[in-house]
């Protein structure tokens, strides 16, 4: 598989993770999620959840199971996020290594392709789950407003080396 396929998102949402709604899983045949953290659920450093993503993980979990897969070593503050929402998770998960995303993955016990993978980077998040086969959604970040975190430069510039290499970033409507 060329790089660009390993890159490419299936989806690109365009928005946050709040635009994955229960059709738009429908409709593509979507049946577990599994989730990157930081920037996609909650801005770096932050536990708690937004009372919209709360609500939005709660309403998904009517009708998917979701799990965490995070790269993040604070594996307290992520074994907290995962407890208030009531979810499985994985801390230090190491993407784009597939190994303890392949374990999240199998733990759904669902084919692959009807597992989607959402993240905001495309180096770990999109990279790990396209390895494994699973679908690949790119969400806008969640980011704290003024956010000086340096993963916003290496975001972009995955981004900018990814767009090089052919891959498509523009939001699908
Ligand atoms: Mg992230």
């Amino acid at each position: 598989m060329s790089w660009v396929n390993l890159l490419q998102p299936d989806l690109i949402l365009g928005q946050s993770i709040l635009g994955i709604t229960p059709e738009l899983l429908r409709d593509r045949n979507l049946k577990g999620l599994l989730l990157d953290v930081d920037e996609t659920i909650v801005p770096v450093g932050k536990q708690q959840l937004d009372p919209d993503v709360q609500a939005w993980a709660q309403q998904l979990q009517r009708t998917v199971p979701l799990a965490l897969v995070s790269n993040n070593v604070g594996y307290e503050r992520i074994r907290l996020i995962a407890e208030g929402m009531a979810v499985p998770f994985v801390a230090s998960a190491g993407k784009p290594s597939r190994r303890k995303l392949r374990k999240a993955a199998e733990a759904m016990d669902l084919p692959v392709e009807q597992i989607a993978m959402v993240g905001d980077r495309l180096f770990t998040d999109i990279l790990a789950g396209n390895r494994l086969g699973l679908f690949t959604i790119l969400v806008q970040p969640m980011l704290e407003p003024n956010s000086r975190d340096p993963k916003n430069l290496l975001r972009n510039a995955e981004f900018w080396i990814s767009q090089q290499l052919g891959v498509t970033l523009s939001a699908i409507p």
